[in-house]
């Protein structure tokens, strides 16, 4: 018997509106753990202050505060604010968080990604083995300033780019206004980075480095998850042929702006959202294949509400949904 599919004209076929799922997407292994973790010490009896944000999701956020969990910015405020439970966050905090915690008699949860800790305590190794840190990533992040604050030191910076570093001239050369870098220097990635980018900044430090008898030490700290979620989403891509990316996340989510990053670098206009309500009804006009791809602090409930939404446009629900969970994996260290 001949089935449906086989006797659809070809031009009908290829109009259909599909919505296709990065292979690998949504909450990474770490930021899962913190949130059971969390979850599992919350009491709405015994309120915990994660100081910073636990995650960068507006909705997880207002669940967690749903059963006592709620943000303050430092230890002093938490304790103001009459809190006897404070918790690192999985981006980590410098050692100065527990020694407070201690001081002020507070308990402390500690969810910070072991991922995030290798390179805390990579940094803390480089730097008694006589090495200047340089961190690449945000200045301002959580995590780059958890790693900063591990090293301990004051020979420790976050960079971006290569203007951002406080030498701008290669070791050996001399002459007026030149800075040259010290002779061992150390490079580490914050881990949601993006290896297209740190690879080339890590050449021209090197670059900078190695003449006369220089010293440099690259370890690519970016994490497996994060690795994975960047090369699901240039599969989608290049296998796909999408026509559109949405990348979901909260809107403070470094990594689901790289996402979104990425796929505008590759010629497919990409959008980050944050709720499924944003959306535009434009956006999709002429557009039969959207690919969507999410952050690692995007749960699974919003990514379906997406799905949802462009169902509602007339798309194709994904073949099995979303990608299930594997409750068993654990990322290489
Ligand atoms: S992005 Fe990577 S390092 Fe950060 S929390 Fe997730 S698994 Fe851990």
């Amino acid at each position: 018997m001949v089935s449906a599919a086989e006797t659809t004209p070809r031009s009908e076929t290829t109009a259909k509106k599909r919505i296709v799922v990065a292979e690998t997407l949504g909450y990474c292994w770490g930021v899962r753990r913190a949130v059971e973790l969390i979850s599992a010490a919350a009491n709405p009896e015994a309120p915990i202050a994660p100081i910073g944000d636990i995650i960068h999701n507006p909705q997880i956020v207002e669940r967690l505060r749903s059963q006592g969990v709620v943000g303050q910015a430092s230890v002093n405020d938490a304790l103001e604010q009459g809190f006897r439970r404070v918790a690192i966050t999985a981006h980590g905090m410098g050692p100065h968080l527990a020694k407070e915690a201690n001081a002020a008699g507070l308990e402390l949860i500690d969810t910070t990604c072991p991922l995030v800790v290798k390179v805390q305590r990579l940094a803390e190794k480089l730097v008694r083995q006589g090495y200047f840190i340089v961190v690449y990533g945000d200045h301002w992040h959580p995590e780059v300033r958890s790693v900063i604050g591990w090293a301990n030191t004051s020979k420790a910076i976050a960079a971006k780019k290569i203007e951002d570093l406080p030498w701008n001239s290669p070791r050996g050369k001399e002459g007026p206004g030149l800075v040259t870098p010290p002779r061992k220097v150390a490079l580490v990635s914050q881990t949601t980075k993006n290896i297209d980018e740190l690879a080339p900044f890590a050449a021209k430090l090197q670059a900078m480095v190695i003449p006369n008898g220089g010293e440099f030490r690259f370890a690519n700290t970016i994490c497996e998850p994060t690795s994975e979620r960047q090369n699901a989403l240039k599969q989608l891509v290049e296998q796909d042929r999408v026509d559109l990316i949405l990348a979901i996340g909260g809107r403070k989510s470094s990594n689901t702006a790289r996402l979104a990053e990425i796929g505008n670098l590759m010629g497919v206009t990409s959008f980050h959202i944050e709720r499924p309500d944003e959306i535009l009804p434009e956006w999709l006009e002429g557009r039969n294949t959207v690919g969507i791809t999410a952050g690692a602090s995007t749960p699974d409930d919003v990514i379906e509400s997406v799905v949802d939404v462009l169902v509602g446009y007339g798309y194709e629900a994904p073949e099995g949904g979303i990608h299930p969970v594997d409750p068993e994996y654990v990322p290489a260290y």
